[in-house]
Order: C-alpha cells, then sequence, then structure tokens
C-alpha cells in the first residue's frame, strides 16, 4: 500500500510573519491525523525558521528547488547539502514555472533528480503536459518523455523512493482542475509505463496530482486508485483547505 503524500508548493510567498501563523496553524489542524505524510516547501529563506517551527511535529519540510552543484562558484545556487543541513528532505523539481521561467529541460532536471538521490533526499518530480499539448492528445507522450529523461540517465530503480508529481500545466494556479477520471488515466498511464521497466517500483512510486487541488475536489482525486496524495500550490497557503486536503487524502487511502 502507498502511503499518501500531500505536499504544499508555497512558491514565492512568504514572510516571517506568515511562516510562523502557517505553521502553527497547520500543526493545529493536523494535530492526531495519521495515515498521511504531509510536506511543505516554502521559500528557502524560510527554511531555518521553518525547521525550528516544526521540531515537535511530523510535517515535513521541504524545499521547491535545488542546484545541480555541490560547491563553488555558482552565484544564487543552493546544494542539496545545504538543503539537508537545514532539515529540508522532499525537494521539487521540474515544476512547470522553472521549466518554463528558467529554461529547464528533461535532462536537466533529470541531473537535479540524480543529484537529490545521492545526496539521500527525496525528488518530489514534477511532470505535465501544456493546455496546447493536451489538446493535441499528446499528454501521454509528453509524460512519458519527462519520466524517460529520468529512466534514461538513472535507471528506473532511481524512482524507487521518489515522488512524481503529475501536474497539467494548464491546471496550475487556474482554477480549472483536471477531472478526477482524466487524472486517474493519466496516472495509470504513467504507472504502467513504468512497469514497462519495472514492476515493482511502478507499483511503489507514489503519483501525486497537482493543479488547483482544493478542499471541494481534493475527495475525488484521492479516490482514484493510482492517485497518491497531491502537489498543492495555492490552497497550501492557507492552513484549513490545506490540513482538509491532507485528511480528505487521510480517509480515502484509509486501509
Ligand atoms: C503547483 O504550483 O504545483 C500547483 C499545483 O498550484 P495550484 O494548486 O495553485 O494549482
Amino acid at each position: 500500500m502507498r502511503q499518501p503524500v500531500v505536499m504544499g508548493n508555497w512558491k514565492l510567498n512568504g514572510s516571517k510573519e506568515m511562516v510562523k501563523d502557517l505553521i502553527e496553524g497547520l500543526k493545529n489542524e493536523l494535530n492526531g491525523v495519521e495515515g498521511v505524510d504531509v510536506a511543505i516547501a516554502p521559500p528557502v529563506m524560510y527554511l531555518a525558521q521553518a525547521e525550528a517551527l516544526l521540531a515537535d511535529s511530523n510535517i515535513i519540510l521541504g524545499a521547491q528547488n535545488v542546484d545541480v552543484n555541490a560547491q563553488g562558484a555558482f552565484t544564487g545556487d543552493i546544494s542539496p547539502a545545504m538543503l539537508k543541513e537545514f532539515g529540508a528532505s522532499h525537494i521539487i523539481i521540474g515544476h512547470s514555472e522553472r521549466r518554463e521561467y528558467h529554461n529547464e529541460s528533461d535532462e536537466f532536471v533529470a541531473k537535479k533528480f540524480g543529484f537529490l538521490k545521492e545526496s539521500g533526499l527525496t525528488p518530489v518530480f514534477c511532470i505535465g503536459e501544456s493546455e496546447a499539448q493536451n489538446e493535441a492528445g499528446e499528454t501521454e507522450a509528453v509524460c512519458a518523455r519527462q519520466v524517460d529523461a529520468v529512466i534514461n540517465a538513472l535507471g528506473v530503480e532511481a524512482l524507487e523512493g521518489a515522488i512524481i508529481a503529475y501536474e497539467p500545466i494548464w491546471a496550475i494556479g487556474t482554477g480549472k482542475a483536471a477531472t478526477a477520471e482524466d487524472a486517474q488515466r493519466i496516472h495509470a498511464t504513467i504507472r504502467a509505463h513504468i512497469a514497462e521497466k519495472n514492476a515493482d517500483v511502478a507499483a511503489k512510486v507514489v503519483i501525486q496530482y497537482g493543479g488547483s487541488v482544493k478542499p471541494e475536489n481534493a475527495a475525488s482525486y484521492f479516490a482514484q486508485p493510482d492517485i497518491d496524495g497531491a502537489l498543492v500550490g495555492g490552497a497550501s497557503l492557507d492552513a484549513a483547505s490545506f490540513a482538509a486536503i491532507a485528511k480528505a487524502a487521510a480517509e480515502a487511502k484509509k486501509a
């Protein structure tokens, strides 16, 4: 059985006050909730503050990006060891915003994936198609190509213990979420694609859905057999909303 993972991607949002309020709110809301791994990815500036606030909590600390170099003359970059030192374990890579605004290629994302694994961190590996690709019927091929970049560079076993987040780009931050049935179909296709290389890895890998997940639609995704949680942007900035999504995952996946 796969334990669902619900992760909040705070993106470029935060202040010391917001970090404190949001984390304290989450600790209250999620007290006693079991059967779901809950993670948050604040901006890297706030990792130290978040680490301290989470010291007495099961909430997992994550981050939104990592570089491919360990140290040296790479202005503005952050290494896996730095993230690890501040207690961040689940690191988002390949988010469509980084692919688009920072020109990150499939190969570059695969390199980050390998570096995280080598460092003992968990990649939260985002894939997903654009609206044009969706309309052209290319969704499955795009997802397969993005997953293959990792498999070809690192071997299918690299996906063991990693998290894949299927995020149709047209659904991110738009309020235009994929239907649960459509998301399930794509998740099943992604899992089947991995199973062609290794059925055991495919059966175990957590595949989250991401794209306008809210408390109102969360349960419909988690009722699907191949949807193992969610990567949440907007709704993760509100403690009650994010906790409601996490609770829906715990409830739906109860044995
Ligand atoms: C995201 O940025 O990963 C995301 C899914 O955002 P939202 O939930 O706001 O659509």
